[in-house]
């Protein structure tokens, strides 16, 4: 589906799964073992457009709670502190 990276230019594209992070606004969804493309150099991942629309109506049915998640994650947020000082 795809020859080469966008980013890199890299030809080595490895089929894999990994965890996707999808939000609406203030919800989030992690999909676990989705189906992507990755490159071996840059790391950068592709997905399939029928993919990452089955994830979109996966998370509006469990927003809309049609279906329940597999569990649930407690979520921390916090500012990073702009005083941290690099050097
Ligand atoms: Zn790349």
């Amino acid at each position: 589906m795809i020859g080469q990276c966008a980013f890199c230019g890299n030809k080595h594209l490895t089929p894999k799964t990994t965890r996707y992070l999808h939000q609406r606004g203030e919800d989030m969804l992690f999909m676990e073992h989705v189906p992507c493309i990755e490159c071996d150099f840059c790391g950068e991942q592709y997905f399939d457009i029928q993919v990452l629309k089955k994830i979109e109506s996966d998370h509006l049915d469990i927003a809309e709670q049609r279906r329940q998640p597999l569990r649930f994650l407690r979520v921390a947020v916090e500012e990073f502190n702009t005083a941290f000082g690099l050097s």
